[in-house]
């Protein structure tokens, strides 16, 4: 019977195109992964408000689209950069059309399934919905990949097409090594869409999806920003070093490459605390402290030492 089931599910639509909106850490390598097993991919950014010294230099200007799409070709180049050729199909990345918001939010409408991976923000989530609802065809997938951002709260105030077709798909960083992915139904989500992303993910994908309820921090990072955050605090108290911590919660507990603080530097501070202070926001009272900001967290952030993305967190990224 479970060989049977996908089949029904997969019967009435198909994904050849899929568009990633966000081109950082997660959506670069969410649009490798599709691109690898092969899909066409357009990966978005936002436009640069500002000339680098570099551009300024050249007589570039602001309106120069080696201007407008640099966000995105830089992190694409970064995902290249640290993507094992081996381990991909050839020509890959000749299936990756780059660009940015303003220039080609409008090519949305050619794509079978959107995939919102901008900054952890309900107000910058909400405001691009509002700008893809303008070029999205009836009917097309859009989901994301918020860390822990109620559906709910981002489904509110769009199209009934939209909330129909909208739902939370969470991949792990990094999305290609990482299995777990976290499906979660907003409040109107389609059954029929639910158990397509279901089965895709299960047979497209890779992965082993895991059917959330829309409670706050879904399931994975419930626990994992509470035990990440209780294990900084610890380590402050004890006055452990960081390598002490990551020698402890690294490979002898059998995470093969990250330990507590190793981890922090790859997601990215300013994601885990975005992700925790929405646990703050929603959790009860007596769950609140957990997720309270550390004193290193709190440094680092003032510093903006963010992790690899910055080349400097906790470690310095050689
Ligand atoms: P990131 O900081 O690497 O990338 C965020 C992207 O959002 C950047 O490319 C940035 O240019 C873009 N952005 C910034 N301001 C914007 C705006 N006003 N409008 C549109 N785009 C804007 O973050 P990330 O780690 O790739 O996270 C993206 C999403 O994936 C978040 O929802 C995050 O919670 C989630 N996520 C992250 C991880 C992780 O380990 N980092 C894991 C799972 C899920």
């Amino acid at each position: 019977a479970t060989l049977e089931q996908p089949k029904t599910a997969l019967k009435n639509r198909s994904i050849r195109r899929v568009a990633v909106l966000g081109s950082g850490i997660m959506g670069s390598r969410i649009a490798a992964h599709f691109a690898n097993i092969g899909l066409e991919v357009l990966l978005l950014d936002i436009v640069p408000q500002q000339l680098t010294p570099a551009e300024e230099a050249k007589g570039l200007t602001l309106d120069k689209p080696a201007v407008r799409n640099r966000l995105v070709n830089d992190a694409w180049q970064n995902t290249l950069k640290a993507t094992p050729a081996a381990l991909y199909s050839s020509k890959f990345a000749e299936r990756v059309k780059l660009g940015n918001f303003d220039d080609n939010l409008k090519d949305i409408g050619t794509y079978d399934w959107i995939i919102e991976a901008i900054v952890e923000r309900l107000d910058i989530k909400r405001s691009l919905y509002e700008r893809v609802e303008q070029f999205r065809k009836e009917g097309t997938l859009i989901t994301s990949n918020t860390s822990g951002i109620p559906m709910h709260l981002l489904a509110e105030g769009r199209s009934d097409d939209f909330r129909r077709h909208f739902c939370g798909t969470h991949f792990f960083n990094p999305p290609r090594y990482l299995r777990l992915l976290e499906i979660i139904p907003g409040p109107d989500t389609d059954s029929a869409v639910i158990d397509f992303l279901m089965k895709y993910g299960d047979l497209y994908l890779g992965k082993t999806t895991v059917l959330c309820k829309d409670t706050p921090g879904f399931i994975a990072n419930r626990l994992g920003i509470q035990s990440l955050v209780q294990t900084i605090r610890v380590a402050e108290d004890l006055g452990l070093t960081v390598e002490e911590v990551d020698k402890l919660t690294g490979p002898v507990v059998g995470r093969p490459k990250s330990g507590t603080f190793r981890l922090s530097d790859v997601v990215g501070l300013d994601t885990t605390v975005n992700v925790a202070n929405n646990l703050v926001k929603m959790e009860h009272d007596e769950s609140r402290e957990s997720f309270q900001l550390t004193a290193s967290m709190q440094k680092l952030m003032e510093n903006k030492w963010l992790g690899d993305k910055t080349g400097q967190g906790y470690y310095k990224k050689t």
